[in-house]
């Protein structure tokens, strides 16, 4: 890698704008909010041009400027980054749109772009010198840290609830960590994880609790960008969990505004939520700045099953100012979309995934979404680790029959 690896310069609160040091361990702001990370962006646009990137690797360390590691020997790296974006042609037509793609994250480390949060995040916690880290999950993070983890030496604690998909604790327990299950919701697991860490002094992994898993989680941003030749496409829309995909995104944009590497136009940012758990989409409506506690979330793409975020009025920023807007689709549609866009296009999609094309259909119907508009879904994790979304009989043959 060329001259300066990172050009990170901070953190600060979004909320009170007080700054922190990003050479020390440092989890939420005093006044609860989570942390963002700053570069000297003025300072990187005089040595870092996009033609620099052409020799690069295809992978989410190709943008290392904008990545808080500072020493290579720190990164932890499985290959992660640059995943393809395809063009939903046949399924686009189905809804009357000429420009649909899918950027296809399935094909990660871990079968998720949980992947991105955790290749970044591990590889800053290694350089902070952390031993242990500890999170509560609903499978798909715990799984991601604990295999890059793994890599770096450092000790994973995973809590999940008993109902998150069985793939993601197989991938936990290969990779050595401590895994362990409650009979409750990622928001118990979250407690049990605050008190032992309080307790023992591990690193505090949990969504948004560490300021890196985001900048992970941009680098979707930059290589939509990227991949588009600079210029940004009309919509993006996300799965919307705990949000950390769409405040990367936003965060990515803007910093590639600072860079002056694209034009005023922004996407418009998009939530897809389910409607057993829509604390954005209500918010949204209500045109508030916060979102409240969900009660009773429920629904078959457990990734985004997240009552409260931490980063709920950063997920409402990035929507107000991008106008974008947020949709709620129900389990039915998601796992009729399942199938649609398998049916269609060939992509096994996770059920996270197929809520946006769910909901693509609506806007599109709506107007919101035009034909001539260039939308980009982000297909956030492989449809194989969730096999049971696909529920089609299968019929039995008798040893003697002929088809
Ligand atoms: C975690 C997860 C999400 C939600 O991600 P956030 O960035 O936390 O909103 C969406 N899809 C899948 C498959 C996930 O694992
Ligand atoms: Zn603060």
């Amino acid at each position: 890698m060329s001259n300066r690896i990172s050009y990170i310069k901070g953190l600060h609160c979004p909320k009170c704008k007080k700054e922190y040091s990003e050479d020390q361990i440092r989890h939420l702001c005093d006044c609860g909010s989570p942390l963002l990370a700053d570069y000297d962006l003025s300072e990187a646009a005089k040595n870092w041009k996009k033609e620099d990137l052409k020799n690069r690797k295809p992978d989410l360390w190709r943008y290392h400027e904008v990545l808080p590691v500072r020493q290579e020997e720190n990164i932890v790296t499985l290959g992660e980054g640059f995943t393809p974006i395809l063009p939903l042609k046949n399924a686009g037509k189905k809804i009357g749109l000429d420009h649909l793609f899918l950027k296809d994250e399935g094909v990660l480390p871990t079968g998720t772009f949980k992947a991105r949060g955790a290749a970044v995040g591990i590889s800053k916690a290694k350089e902070l010198g952390v031993k242990t880290v500890a999170m509560p999950t609903n499978g798909n993070a715990g799984a991601a840290w604990s295999v890059y983890g793994a890599g770096a030496g450092i000790k994973t604690v995973i809590v999940m609830p008993e109902d998150a998909a069985k793939i993601t604790r197989n991938e936990c327990l290969v990779a050595g960590a401590d895994l362990y299950l409650v009979k409750g919701l990622i928001s118990d697991a979250g407690k049990i994880v605050a008190r032992s860490i309080e307790k023992n002094g591990w690193y505090d992994a949990s969504t948004l609790k560490e300021p890196y898993r985001i900048e992970g989680k941009k680098t979707m941003g930059y290589e939509i960008l990227e991949q588009f030749g600079w210029e940004a496409p009309d919509a993006i829309l996300y799965p919307t969990g705990g949000g950390v995909g769409i405040i990367g995104i936003y965060k990515a944009l803007k910093e590639l505004q600072e860079l002056g590497w694209i034009e005023e136009k922004l996407p418009k940012l998009i939530a897809v939520q389910a409607e057993g758990c829509a604390p954005i989409v209500k918010a949204f409506r209500e045109k508030k700045k916060e979102s409240e506690f969900f009660e009773h979330s429920s629904t078959v793409a457990f990734g985004i099953n997240v009552p409260k975020a931490l980063g709920d009025f950063l997920v409402l920023e990035a929507l107000y100012e991008t106008n974008g807007t947020a949709v709620s689709v129900s389990d039915e549609e998601i796992l009729g979309s399942v199938q649609e866009v398998a049916e269609s296009e060939g992509i096994f999609t996770c059920p996270e995934g197929a809520a946006l094309y769910a909901a693509t259909k609506k806007l599109s119907k709506e107007g919101f979404l035009k034909a001539e508009d260039k939308v980009v879904l982000l297909n956030t994790g492989a449809g194989i680790i969730y096999p049971d979304t696909v529920r089609k009989e299968i019929p039995y043959l008798e040893l003697d029959a002929v088809l």
